[in-house]
């Protein structure tokens, strides 16, 4: 057996498409733009990539973009009146400040200061509260952009056994939550557990949140089962060049999966797209206005 290729690059662009459609709807018919506020602080090289990424993608789908980048010794009080001064700013209907922060600011502090309405990662712990007892809330990027490409490629999730490897507060966790919400029977494993692959092996959907190149051995899928990459790793390819690889066995899971994301070109677009698409239904909540169909969970 040989997996269809989950293209998350194309799935991203239809994202994208729908979301910019939803833009020019809110302009033309109510005299709204969309804002995103992007937060960067310190010269982080891979962050800087980010922001440019989120910048210019947002300005893609018609909306306003805003970025503030602060030099890496900022102090806290002055990121935390920064952010009091965006829940506070009417055009601003998504703010994400980019991580990891300058280990001087206490990242925890920072998330919960800003508006869980604006919250387009989702981390906010009223967020996180929200999504764990089944209510609205912001979900976050990644998880929502792995759930809506497991609706695409299996259907209705219904009774499926999931199996999240991992349990990060930004993707395991909500990946959890998230499954649980589409019915699925979910077990979350981590470095603690026994027997990791046995379980693995009764999984019909895999999600692998691990940070560990090729964690994930190809023996270790059942025949059929739909596997989701979120895993984004720089190896060494032992000639002085690198490449990006996921936490999955790509080459040896595809034989046996019957659907995988691969590495580049699977989940990593769909992120920035749904941060995209929170920003969107953060405005139509900002607003009153009803949800569009398709963007949030
Ligand atoms: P974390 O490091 O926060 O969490 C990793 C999880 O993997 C932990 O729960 C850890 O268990 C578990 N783990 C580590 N080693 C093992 C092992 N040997 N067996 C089983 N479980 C193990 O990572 P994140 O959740 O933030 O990210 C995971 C991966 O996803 C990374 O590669 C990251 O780069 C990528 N990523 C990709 C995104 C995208 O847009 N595509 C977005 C966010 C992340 P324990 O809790 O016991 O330590």
């Amino acid at each position: 057996m040989t997996a269809r290729i989950i293209d998350g690059k194309a799935f991203a662009a239809i994202l994208r498409e729908s979301v910019a459609e939803h833009v020019s709807q809110l302009k033309q018919t109510h005299g709204i733009t969309p804002g995103l506020a992007v937060v960067l602080v310190g010269d982080d090289p891979a962050s800087q990539v980010y922001v440019r990424s989120k910048g210019k993608q947002t300005i893609e789908v018609g909306m306003n973009s805003y970025e503030y980048k602060l030099p890496a010794d900022t102090p806290e009080s002055e990121l935390l009146a920064l952010i009091k001064q965006l829940n506070l700013d009417p055009s601003v209907h998504g703010i994400l400040v980019q991580l990891p922060l300058p280990q001087h600011i206490d990242e925890a502090l920072v998330i919960n200061a800003i508006d869980p309405a604006k919250d387009v990662d989702g981390f906010h712990i009223s967020n996180a509260g929200l999504l764990a007892t089944g209510q609205q809330a912001m979900v976050p990027c990644t998880p929502l952009g792995c759930l809506m490409m497991l609706r695409e490629y299996c259907g209705n999730l219904t009774g499926l056994n999931a199996v999240v490897i991992g349990r990060s507060n930004i993707v395991g966790k909500p990946m959890a939550q998230l499954l649980l919400r589409e019915s699925c029977t979910v077990t979350v494993v981590h470095s603690r557990t026994r027997n990791l692959p046995d379980i693995l092996r009764g999984a019909d959907i895999v999600v692998a949140a691990v940070g560990r190149p090729l964690f994930v051995q190809g023996d270790w899928i059942k025949t059929g089962a739909t596997v989701i990459d979120v895993g984004i790793n720089r190896i060494d390819q032992g000639d002085g060049t690198t490449r990006l690889v996921g936490d999955v066995d790509y080459d040896a899971a595809k034989e046996v999966a019957g659907a995988i994301t691969p590495v580049p070109g699977g989940v990593g677009p769909m992120t920035i797209a749904c941060l995209l698409a929170n920003t969107v239904t953060a405005c139509c909540r900002a607003h009153s206005l009803p949800e569009p169909k398709g963007l949030a969970a």
